[in-house]
């Protein structure tokens, strides 16, 4: 039987505290200290204990305090004035209506889930949280964005572990009443699934002007099973699986219709969401009756689609049967065969009609695709390839945008007031200069924030370890000794995330005995913080955990290594704030970007990283250190070794020694150098503001101008463009590059060189192509490397002759092997990418 919410918050609450309730609804509170201080003021117990949950405080308050804050006047202005101030801050001109004209007016981001604060746990991990911080982002930048996502009604579990350390896993149900969610009246979604029609409701979150619509199936008139849909986050099998990607993709732009908002892009954020594209085509095709060729050409500039993993198994994978079963309706309405559909969704190199991968179907249907970081974006290049055959890997259409992490929401407050101090308080988003004042802080006033925050994180263990061991079953007086784990001098490193096998949580434990010397060492020693939870499903993962946790109970060494159970947002605010390093070792390159070491970096703790995802791009020597990763090592277990003692290495000669270095002051100037680069430099590299912006500029801005342009006078480009990609497909096999002749000869620096290159067209004509001078500076192979582009000109053709010359002229920048070839492709003004038809023609190499 079902429990029914009969009461709200609003109804426990004096009239006076309605501002209050104001502020608690709006989820931006997480990134505003004076937010923040106010609900302290409520009760700082339970704020500082069970972690911040306004709704939840506010709904659990006796009434006899809610009446003494009602009557306190200090407080209720208190209130009012931070209500006021959100409510002024909600349509203040930000950087999008300062310094931004052009098509974009609205951007629909859909995600499968969403981590914007721990009291919604409707997020498993690092993809829900950076989604939670796209959105922070938005609200900074003024960006119009509606976000759509599912609301599980289980959220994802809270770990627990058992006697023997074995993960547990706890679903508790949530009540939409009881969280800073608002139900939208009036409005109903049907979607189909497979034959029924099933309604969903939606529920508004708030993130200071961003809104967040999360679909709801647990609603009167579905059937149970169809009640179910929205129950987990990613539980069930792969049935469930789709079944909320349906929901969420087909359901998600219904959604957006019914409240009147229609995106100029959508952003497919992890192909989860991926479907929509389908109903995006199916509306082309039934409403504005486009053939599917043309519908795909119309919806495509509008979809963004980003790629989260590069570990296959991390693709959502449909097989034929359940495809027919849940799409039989809309390959009817849209007039496509099931093996045309499945055709869209084909792996290279998998038997044809057997397999549907989403992430395959969202990049033949999006009009730009991109991977998080600039390694991961070369990574999946590699891995997705296949879909371009004829071309180059440095040319499949896959880019990237570096990932980047909300600084007001992960900086701790200690460090935010040393940055308010410094830089001024709109440090989040000054430039890399003004950045660089914080090389000069004094060293003590740094080192003041870096103590606070260790003491402030070991109290927090202490409290956290005990209370879970107390789960465990154990009596008050066996768990004395967390009184005394960890100490708040000794060197602190951390270590927090999915158990998943590449990530390689027990690296360390390879060697114990050689751990042990560093954590036991009596003048240096060292201790860990370690968190993170396994896949429920994942035994593997929870193995790696169990090994971990038996080492850390271990009677000789648990007073140094904590295992800190049920790692969310909270927990990782503090982890991230109070250590002193930050170790990630993950078999390279599995890592698609990773943003806890961001978050880590904005309170001055130091990364300590194999060289994969972002730390490949923004490490330098002066603010952190790499672990050398042994690629080349085919056999993992070698590799791990390998790896796992190039680690001990870098800790026993480098970050160790450093740490303890000390001047006549007691201060660790070596280590507070590098902890101020840290800061200083990456500080103005990491913000979401900085993702979102290359993604406003690189992405939406561009798209929305292309999708309105394709999409006008009744889609007469889209349609036109149909007819030019066949009658440039069928004629490409006669394009060639037939010779290469240069003058000038340039032989020394500084000399250019004028290129003619003649191309046979077939019955093409030259508007159709570009034809590009690529060069740059060549390996022994001949390989160009760093490849610069020159577009060359049209000079005219003989009379009636298919064979058309253009000419360039390029000059070599460095001395040294220097080469150069001569690339076509098709062109199109309506045609986003070169690549996306996958034809080019090259001059043959010799
Ligand atoms: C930032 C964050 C993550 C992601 O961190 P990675 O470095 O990508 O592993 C996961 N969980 C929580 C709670 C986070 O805040």
């Amino acid at each position: 039987m079902k429990a029914v919410q009969t009461y709200t918050v609003v109804s426990h609450l004096p009239e006076e505290l309605a501002p209050l309730r104001e502020v608690a609804m709006n989820l931006g509170w997480l990134s505003d200290e004076r937010a923040r201080d106010l609900f302290r003021r409520v009760d700082r117990d339970t704020w500082d204990h069970d972690g911040p949950d306004p709704v939840g405080m506010l709904l659990r308050l006796s009434q006899a305090r809610l009446a003494e804050l009602a009557a306190d006047a200090s407080f209720v202005a208190h209130a009012t004035s931070v209500r006021d101030e959100l409510v002024r801050s909600l349509d203040t001109p930000r950087w999008f209506q300062l310094h931004h004209e052009g098509q974009l007016r609205s951007v629909g981001y859909f995600a499968a889930e969403y981590g914007i604060a721990a009291s919604l746990p409707q997020y498993s991990g690092g993809l829900g949280v950076l989604a939670g911080d796209h959105l922070r982002a938005a609200n900074d930048l003024g960006l119009p964005l509606t976000a759509v996502g599912l609301f599980y009604h289980h959220g994802y579990f809270r770990q627990e572990l058992d006697r023997y350390g074995w993960q547990q896993e706890r679903f508790p149900r949530l009540h939409p009443a009881t969280l800073a969610l608002e139900s939208v009246p009036d409005i109903r979604v049907t979607i189909d699934l497979a034959g029924a029609s099933v309604q969903a409701v939606l529920w508004k979150a708030q993130v200071g002007r961003i809104p967040l619509y999360l679909l709801d199936t647990d609603v009167e008139g579905n059937s149970d099973a169809d009640r179910l849909v929205t129950d987990r986050l990613y539980g069930g099998g792969v049935e469930t699986r789709i079944r909320q990607e349906i929901l969420l993709g087909i359901g998600g732009v219904r959604a957006l219709s019914e409240l009147g908002v229609t995106p100029d892009v959508f952003h497919i954020n992890e192909g989860h969401a991926g479907f929509l594209a389908l109903e995006r085509i199916r509306r082309a095709i039934v409403d504005d009756g486009l053939t599917f060729d043309e519908a795909r050409e119309a919806i495509r500039p509008a979809g963004l689609f980003t790629t989260h993993t590069p570990v296959p198994a991390g693709i959502d994978r449909f097989p034929r049967d359940l495809i027919e079963r849940y799409f039989s309706t809309w390959c009817r309405e849209c007039g496509l065969s099931l093996d045309e559909l499945m055709q869209l969704g084909h792996e290279p190199g998998t038997p044809d009609g057997e397999v549907f991968n989403l992430a395959v179907m969202s990049l033949n249907l999006a009009g730009a695709s991109n991977g998080v970081s600039l390694l991961h974006g070369g990574v999946s290049r590699r891995l997705f390839g296949g879909l371009w055959p004829s071309l180059p890997t440095d040319d499949v259409p896959i880019g990237a945008v570096t990932n980047g992490v909300h600084a007001r929401t992960w900086t701790s407050r200690a460090m935010a007031d040393l940055l308010d101090r410094e830089i001024g308080s709109d440090w989040p988003e000054a430039d890399p200069d003004r950045w660089r004042v914080f090389e000069d802080v004094p060293d003590r006033d740094v080192w003041a924030v870096r103590t606070a925050n260790r003491e402030h994180l070991v109290g927090f263990v202490r409290r956290r370890l005990r209370a879970s061991l107390l789960t465990r079953g154990h009596t008050a007086s066996e768990v004395s000794w967390c009184d005394s784990v960890l100490d708040p001098t000794v060197l602190t490193i951390g270590f927090a995330r999915r158990f998943a096998s590449y990530k390689r949580a027990t690296l360390l434990l390879s060697d114990r005995d050689r751990l042990r010397r560093l954590l036991l060492d009596e003048a240096r020693p060292v201790q860990f913080v370690i968190a993170g939870k396994a896949h429920p499903e994942d035994n593997v993962g929870k193995g790696i955990l169990q090994e971990v946790v038996d080492f850390a109970t271990e009677l000789d060494v648990r007073h140094r290594v904590v295992f800190v159970p049920d790692y969310e947002i909270n927990a990782g605010r503090v982890l991230y704030a109070g250590v002193d390093v930050w170790l990630n070792n993950p078999r390279r390159p599995l890592e698609a970007c990773g943003t806890s070491g961001m978050k880590a970096a904005y309170n001055g703790v130091l990364n300590c990283s194999v060289l994969d995802g972002w730390w490949d791009e923004l490490y330098q020597p002066e603010v952190g250190w790499a672990i050398p990763s042994a690629e080349w090592e085919e056999d993992d277990a070698h590799r791990d070794q390998l790896e796992a003692a190039e680690l001990f290495k870098l800790l026993e000669t480098q970050v160790v020694p450093l740490f303890y270095q000390r001047d006549a002051d007691g201060l660790p100037t070596g280590w507070l150098a590098k902890v101020k680069a840290c800061v200083a430099r990456l500080g103005p590299e990491v913000e979401s503001t900085r993702m979102l912006r290359e993604y406003v500029e690189r992405y939406y801005e561009p798209m929305a101008l292309r999708s309105v342009h394709v999409r006008a006078d009744g889609d007469a480009r889209a349609r036109q463009l149909v007819r030019w990609k066949r009658r440039v497909s069928v004629a490409w096999p006669e394009v060639a590059v037939t010779a290469v002749t240069e003058a000038g000869g340039a032989h020394e620096l500084g000399d250019g060189l004028e290129v003619t290159a003649t191309i046979d067209l077939g019955p093409l004509d030259p508007s159709d192509v570009e034809v590009q001078l690529l060069h740059g500076p060549v390996d022994l192979d001949d390989e160009l490397r760093s490849v610069a582009a020159t577009t060359m000109t049209h000079a005219g053709a003989d009379d009636d002759s298919p064979r058309h010359r253009w000419v360039g002229s390029l000059v070599p920048g460095h001395a040294g092997e220097f080469g150069y070839t001569v690339r076509v492709t098709p062109a199109h003004e309506d045609l986003p990418h070169f690549a996306e038809l996958g034809l080019v023609a090259f001059a043959p190499s010799h």
